[in-house]
């Protein structure tokens, strides 16, 4: 008797230790162009703000586990997003441009996030940039290219996930095709509430609704701002996290959410450093969101962060072994918003001298104060805003995302350069990402692992 009693009180502890080493909530958080030093160059960042050398650490750069991982595609030693994304996504390598697809595209591959979904979880895929980009769209898509927008937006309303949010869709009609549904229109005959803004957001009433979460009318539908440039009422990263968490456990099916800090990556391609650093830091404030949970509850979440590949190929330190990034503190607005800011000032004031820029500069970048300027760097300005501004022939400076002011991108050029902080390119590199992780199965995400690891782990700890 005593010992049946004590074989069945093994078993319900046994079992009811298998349960709580589940990973029922699960939390993937992607770092769009997040390198080894977008971290290291952040939290150096940080602690220079406080007057020290060293670093101040980011939450989720305290978790018990950390490794690295390799990010080249089928295609190219340097992954594009689409293919960094899908790695991440499916388990499997495919060639650059590619969503959700193997790399000659005769075949679709099965995501995480559609496998947590057939294993009754529910599933949420969140990002700060177009919710059709390349990074998100490798979630739930699959198509043979990352350009599709239109028709990656017909394979959302194909996922039945429950939780979509970010800017919103770059192409909400087929331009191929007058006749195609509008993707709005597809979303609602699907089930899908759209909802524009948190305070929408929050005014839900029919939790059971599946919903889609994007910026409020007039806003750009490419991103969020930069965190560097938001205002009151934009939508944040944070908001977005914090919404995905509230839909997902509206019932106790767990979940499964992908959240992408994608705007690390456009700053990066910018080589725009400041912006690139408190990029980072909304992304740590997003994962804020996710810790506080998993400390609710311990023995059922994990929480994985990583990046799809570095952009930049930024350097902590560009000569003299010093730096001075508590100089890009004085950095008021991003090098995208500068440009618009900066052009709005001339075309306001028509006979702009360079003494009203250089006051203009001084108030968006701390120029000629607490930024010093050498008489050389300030040769080039004038010379670029003479061209750009008194002769009329404005030079643009073009990256990935963004076709700027040359005379904004030159500012923020010397800005990076006084800072000591180094770009190599204004594209992707293949260097190694790191992989930070906590919470149930955590430990498995340790040592030099492939980025197609990551998904595959994440499937088997959560038993999709
Ligand atoms: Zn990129």
């Amino acid at each position: 008797m005593r010992k049946s009693v004590l074989i069945s009180a093994f078993l319900l502890f046994g079992s009811a230790m298998t349960f709580a080493q589940q990973a029922k909530y699960v939390f993937y958080f992607i770092g769009d162009g997040m390198g080894i030093n977008h971290v290291n160059g952040t939290e150096m960042y940080l602690a220079e703000k406080q007057g020290r050398i060293g670093v101040e650490p980011l939450l989720f750069s305290t978790f018990p586990y950390t490794g690295l991982s390799k990010t080249y595609s089928t295609s190219n030693s340097v992954t594009d997003s689409a293919a960094g994304g899908t790695a991440l996504a499916v388990g499997e390598k495919t060639s650059n441009g590619t969503i959700g697809m193997n790399s000659d595209h005769t075949k679709s591959l099965e995501s995480v996030a559609e496998k947590a979904k057939k294993a009754g979880r529910n599933v949420g895929v969140a990002t700060s940039v177009s919710i059709d980009h390349a990074t998100p769209a490798s979630f739930y898509a699959h198509q043979p290219s990352r350009k599709m927008a239109y028709e990656i937006g017909t394979d959302l309303a194909k996922s039945d996930f429950d939780f979509f949010a970010g800017s919103g869709f770059v192409s909400p009609k087929n331009k191929k095709d007058a006749k195609a549904p509008d993707l709005f229109d597809l979303y609602r005959k699907s089930g899908y509430k759209v909802v524009r803004g948190v305070d929408e957001f929050n005014k839900l009433k029919k939790k059971d609704d599946k919903v889609i979460l994007i910026q409020k009318e007039g806003k750009n539908v490419y991103s969020l701002p930069f965190a560097v440039d938001s205002k009151e009422d934009d939508l944040t990263l944070t908001q977005i996290t914090e919404s995905a968490i509230s839909h997902l456990t509206r019932d106790n099916k767990g979940f499964f959410v992908m959240i992408e800090g994608g705007m690390i990556d456009w700053s990066s391609h910018s080589n725009d450093g400041g912006t690139t650093f408190e990029e980072v830091i909304d992304m740590d404030n997003a994962i804020k969101k996710a810790y506080e949970f998993y400390l609710q509850k311990p023995d059922s979440t994990l929480i994985v962060v990583t990046a799809d590949h570095e952009t930049g190929g930024l350097s902590l330190g560009r000569g003299n072994y010093v730096m001075d990034f508590k100089l890009f503190d004085n950095q008021k607005v991003s090098q995208s918003e500068l440009s618009t800011q900066l052009r709005d000032f001339a075309t306001g004031n028509p006979s702009v001298s360079w003494d009203m820029m250089k006051d203009f500069l001084a108030s968006k970048l701390g120029f000629f104060s607490a930024v010093a300027i050498s008489e050389s760097q300030e040769k080039k300005l004038i010379e670029e805003f003479n061209r750009s501004f008194k002769s009329n022939d404005s030079q643009k400076a073009e990256s990935e995302y963004f076709k700027d002011e040359k005379l904004a991108a030159l500012a923020v050029q010397i800005l990076n350069e006084n800072a000591k902080a180094g770009w190599t390119t204004n594209s992707h590199t293949a260097a190694y990402v790191p992989v930070f992780a906590v919470g149930v199965g955590a430990d498995k995400f340790t040592g030099v692992m492939e980025n197609t690891d990551i998904p595959n782990k994440i499937t088997t700890i959560a038993e999709y």
